[in-house]
Order: C-alpha cells, then sequence, then structure tokens
C-alpha cells in the first residue's frame, strides 16, 4: 500500500495514540503504526491502571505539565463511554528529613496552591488501618490525584482518532524509515 499522511505516529498506545488523536482532531491526516493491536500486553500501558500524581516530588516544574494533563483526562472522561479516571487520591510518605522526594513534592504542591493533607503516622493508621508506617515518617495525601484506566484510555484514543478521520495499522512492525528531502517512506514487515 503506498498511501500519504502528513503524519506518521509509530507506537500507537500511550504517547502514540493521544497523539494521533489530537492531530486528526485538529484536521492533520494522520497515520498510526503498531507492532501489535493496541490496547495489548507488550507496552507500558498494560494492566488495569497508572497512577497520576499533581504534586511532583521529581520537580515541581512538572506541576503545570500534570495538572494539564489532568484537564485533558477529565474531558477525555466526559466523552468516554469506558472509565477513565478515578479520584481516589495519592499517599505518599517517607524517613522526615531523609526524603528529598517527599520534600519536594509537599514543597511543589504548596507552590502551585495544590490540595494537600500532611498527615502523621498515627492519623494514617487511623484514616487507612491497613497502613501503618512508623512514627518517623513524614506523609501527604493529595485527594485531587487518583488513577488512570490505562487501556480503556487507549481504546478511547483510538476509537477517536478513528472518528476523526486517522488510519491505523496494527500487527505491522516498522522495519524501515527511508528519510528524502521533502518526505520519509515508512516500510512494515507487511506493507509500505
Ligand atoms: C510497570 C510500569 C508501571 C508504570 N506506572 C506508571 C504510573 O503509575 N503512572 C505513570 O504515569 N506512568 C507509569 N508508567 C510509565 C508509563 O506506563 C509509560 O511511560 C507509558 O505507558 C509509555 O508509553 P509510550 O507510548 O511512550 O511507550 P510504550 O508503552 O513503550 O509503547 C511503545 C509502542 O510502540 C510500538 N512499537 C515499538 N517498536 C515498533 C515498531 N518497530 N513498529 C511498530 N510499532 C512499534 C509497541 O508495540 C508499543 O505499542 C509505568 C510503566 C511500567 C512499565
Amino acid at each position: 500500500m503506498n498511501k500519504h499522511y502528513d503524519v506518521i505516529v509509530v507506537g500507537a498506545v500511550s504517547m502514540g495514540i493521544a497523539a494521533g488523536y489530537y492531530l486528526s482532531r485538529q484536521g492533520v491526516k494522520v497515520l498510526l503504526v503498531d507492532a501489535f493491536n493496541p490496547p495489548h500486553t507488550n507496552a507500558s500501558h498494560h494492566g488495569d491502571t497508572r497512577v497520576i500524581r499533581h504534586a511532583y516530588g521529581e520537580g515541581r516544574e512538572y506541576v503545570p505539565l500534570a495538572l494539564r494533563a489532568q484537564e485533558l483526562w477529565d474531558e477525555l472522561e466526559k466523552m468516554s463511554y469506558l472509565k477513565i479516571f478515578s479520584r481516589v487520591g495519592a499517599l505518599g510518605f517517607g524517613p522526615k528529613g531523609e526524603s528529598p522526594f517527599i520534600d519536594e513534592a509537599i514543597a511543589s504542591a504548596k507552590e502551585f496552591d495544590l490540595s494537600i493533607e500532611l498527615l502523621s503516622s498515627k492519623e494514617i493508621s487511623k484514616r487507612w488501618p491497613g497502613i501503618a508506617i512508623p512514627e518517623n515518617y513524614e506523609a501527604f495525601f493529595e485527594p485531587n490525584s487518583g488513577v488512570l484506566w490505562s487501556e480503556n484510555c487507549i481504546r478511547m484514543y483510538r476509537e477517536l482518532a478513528k472518528v476523526h478521520g486517522a488510519d491505523i495499522v496494527v500487527n505491522s512492525p516498522v522495519e524501515d524509515i527511508q528519510t528524502y528531502e521533502d518526505s520519509v517512506t515508512v516500510v512494515t514487515k507487511n506493507r509500505n
């Protein structure tokens, strides 16, 4: 098959299928290609859920990105007949004074005015009887974070990308990408 597209996305799961959806929604002619049939068991979306946190121990500069991502997940949830996001909250804890990750997450929440609760080990055990942490630990709970139903997210983006005109080719590993001055040819195991 020789067809022409504005954008060809190789890998049509978490990143690729979302990119394909948003591009096709803007009127871009998109082809998505995957070695398997998304959602599938051979990539990192596999399984029921993935956590999304807003307070970021990895660095406060991620907070605006996480909040924007949350807006888009909430938008997807409204369009979806499948469950996309469960706002179950997220709990973080570590030894007080020895947990740069927890300290940064708390600082990031304060800087961006996120809703968090600072909790002692006793308060945690009272609220979640299955969790027991040492008394010298610091902990925080962010109620607005939660889990994404990752395979459903991919199912919905795939359906919506198709609605907006994206083509998807599955079970077709890309074997070569030939680049020319003003175009590329993507060669798959099964066809071009
Ligand atoms: C165990 C685990 C737990 C995680 N937990 C979380 C979490 O709680 N929260 C969070 O935000 N993130 C989490 N992550 C990370 C998150 O899941 C990944 O960052 C994300 O799913 C990556 O998606 P991706 O689309 O970039 O890549 P991948 O999932 O790696 O997908 C790559 C895709 O490309 C396709 N592909 C590869 N080569 C070719 C080829 N030659 N031709 C055609 N197709 C090809 C593959 O088939 C696959 O579908 C976790 C990851 C793992 C593994």
